[in-house]
């Protein structure tokens, strides 16, 4: 199978786009459709997949999840109305509201990173966590457990000041890799960022906890 192109990378905001079938084939009781490109994310980097509707001239598609397997980006799921042709060219469509929570939410795990750099902490970022339900960035570094709670109002009031800078988030292209640019903060990612760092809305650093060298900040954002 050809490798997807992956429409996401060069712009997350584009919500729309057109597609061709290149296969479609039965996994576990689910329809997987591959497409020659895609703009919907696939599950990775600590963010969950996006979700939506391919539609054909001759069926409905609903995408409930999405995978990247082996360069392959695999939409699965189920057609609510009838089944697509191969090399039909087909119209995708995703989800924005759910698009827009993963965004908000691993944006501004980026944004902790930025404050707790602006902070001189010498930590150094591990594994982040961007789901809904409990979302948090890990560091590998040193930290005194007496201050933890200046720490994490720290954190979180710089976090803020970056939000409230509207700062734009921008695209570099170097090679194969992509540099997404929150003002002049380069952060190498694949995922989905929000455009303006004012769309995070407000960010709740909840909890700091230490766990041998490993230095867990747990957040929250407005509304979610
Ligand atoms: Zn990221």
């Amino acid at each position: 199978m050809q490798p997807t192109k992956l429409l996401y990378l060069e712009d997350f905001t584009q919500l729309e786009s057109t597609a061709q079938i290149l296969d479609i084939s039965e996994e576990n009781g689910k329809t997987v459709v591959i497409l020659d490109q895609t703009i919907f994310y696939p599950q990775g980097g600590g963010q969950p997949f996006d979700m939506g509707i391919i539609t054909g001239k001759s069926g409905i598609f609903m995408a409930e999840e999405v995978r990247f397997v082996e360069g392959t980006v695999k939409h699965i799921g189920n057609f609510s109305r009838g089944s697509f042709t191969s090399q039909e060219t087909v119209h995708c469509s995703v989800e924005s509201r759910i698009r827009t929570i993963n965004s908000r939410i691993h944006s501004a795990g980026h944004v902790i990173d930025m404050a707790i750099h602006a902070l001189k902490l010498n930590w150094i970022p591990g594994k982040g966590y961007h789901f809904p339900d409990g979302p948090y960035v890990e560091y590998s570094g040193k930290v005194d457990a007496q201050n933890k709670e200046t720490l994490q109002k720290d954190i979180e009031r710089i976090a803020n000041e970056f939000v409230q800078e509207n700062r734009e988030t921008t695209l570099v292209f170097n090679g194969p890799t992509r540099v997404v640019m929150y003002g002049d903060f380069g952060i190498p990612c694949g995922g989905t960022h929000v455009s303006n760092l004012s769309e995070i809305g407000k960010i709740t650093v909840r909890k700091i906890k230490i766990k041998s060298d490993v230095i867990r900040v747990s957040y929250a954002v407005e509304g979610v």
